[in-house]
């Protein structure tokens, strides 16, 4: 599969990549190293994802150029398709990329649907980045601090600061590397997880105030509605990091986040008036994949989501029947 990919990505001329809808520093992460190297290698690049790219994560070399339309196909010969578990994660744009003749799917979720014309899949890599690190080192590329800052800033914030159960041997072996290459530990940590504003305080003041334990003591759930949003003039992209204090109250297994889907951008028309997005974490005995695989989801073991057109008092009912067999 490498040697198909680094044999594409030579022989083609125009690329498109593109990371998934509500986009974390995986994805832009990706993204951007992976672009860079590509452009380093003389080809034409286009970096697409229709959400804006959160604030925490501007500072990423070239993140200023993430386009959130294309119009039409633009002569791109292969659509690279990174840390999306489907090619609908990639949003409005699919259809469009769809008929792009060549499309690599690169990614490390378990509930990849295998979708693309050549997958490269590793459910054991930490982060979409690890596997993007080994395609640059394969294909030659030089490794900048740009590139370095972007592979860098992916493992960081996947692995929740080298502390979830995907944290393996290279998160640590790669970042040393990429720190040799010039990254700043504390500049990206200032970034990622730097000064926020007071009306994310807010917003977890209200998240936190908004949680419920099911009778099992097992599952908690978490809900954040438009309102409190426009409230606490905050963004979806806010809530990062929130569902760590639910998952770790003593006993919950799965932490639950119900939040309205504002398209990660507080500004612009909601996706559908009623659609939620829901955010779940497992302490590491519970399959949440699977869990949001059967609302139309996907992620990871301990990671995943999904999003709905349920009522919240739907969605809380059929977790908390769900919370009676864990
Ligand atoms: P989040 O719900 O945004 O905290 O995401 C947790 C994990 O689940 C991430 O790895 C996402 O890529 C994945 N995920 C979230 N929503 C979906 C979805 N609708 N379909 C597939 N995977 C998802
Ligand atoms: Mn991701
Ligand atoms: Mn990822």
């Amino acid at each position: 599969m490498m040697k198909q990919i680094i044999h594409h990505f030579n022989n083609s001329k125009n690329i498109l990549l593109a990371a998934h809808v509500d986009p974390d520093g995986d994805s832009v992460g990706s993204l951007t190293a992976l672009g860079l190297s590509l452009e380093s290698l003389g080809k034409k690049i286009t970096l697409y994802s229709e959400s804006a790219i959160p604030a925490v994560y501007r500072f990423l070399p070239a993140s200023d150029r993430i386009v959130r339309t294309i119009n039409g196909l633009n002569g791109c010969d292969v659509a690279v398709i990174l840390d999306c578990s489907n090619i609908d994660r990639v949003g409005k744009a699919a259809s469009t990329i769809k008929q792009i003749p060549e499309i690599i799917n690169i990614d490390h979720h378990t509930t990849n649907t295998n979708f693309g014309t050549i997958q490269l899949i590793d459910t054991w890599a930490c982060a979409t980045a690890e596997i993007v690190y080994r395609i640059i080192k394969n294909i030659g590329v030089r490794i900048t601090k740009a590139i370095a800052t972007s592979i860098y800033t992916g493992i960081l914030t996947d692995t929740g600061s080298f502390r979830f159960s995907n944290t393996n041997e290279s998160a640590f072996a790669i970042c040393k590397e990429m720190v040799e290459y010039g990254v700043d530990p504390s500049y990206v940590a200032e970034h990622v997880y730097g000064p926020f504003s007071l009306g994310r305080l807010k917003l977890l003041n209200r998240a936190l105030d908004s949680l419920e334990i099911s009778a099992t003591g097992k599952l908690s759930i978490m809900t954040l509605t438009r309102d409190v949003f426009e409230k606490t003039n905050t963004h979806p992209e806010d809530t990062d990091g929130f569902l760590n204090y639910a998952r770790n109250i003593k006993d919950i297994k799965v932490a639950a986040l119900i939040q309205h889907q504002l398209n990660g951008n507080r500004t612009e028309e909601p996706v559908s008036e009623n659609c939620y997005h829901v955010s779940l974490r497992s302490d590491g005995t519970v399959d949440v994949a699977a869990i949001a695989s059967a609302f139309g989801g996907g992620g990871h073991r301990n990671a995943a989501g999904f999003s709905t057109e349920l009522t919240i008092s739907e969605i809380k009912s059929k977790l908390l029947k769900l919370a009676e067999t864990i």
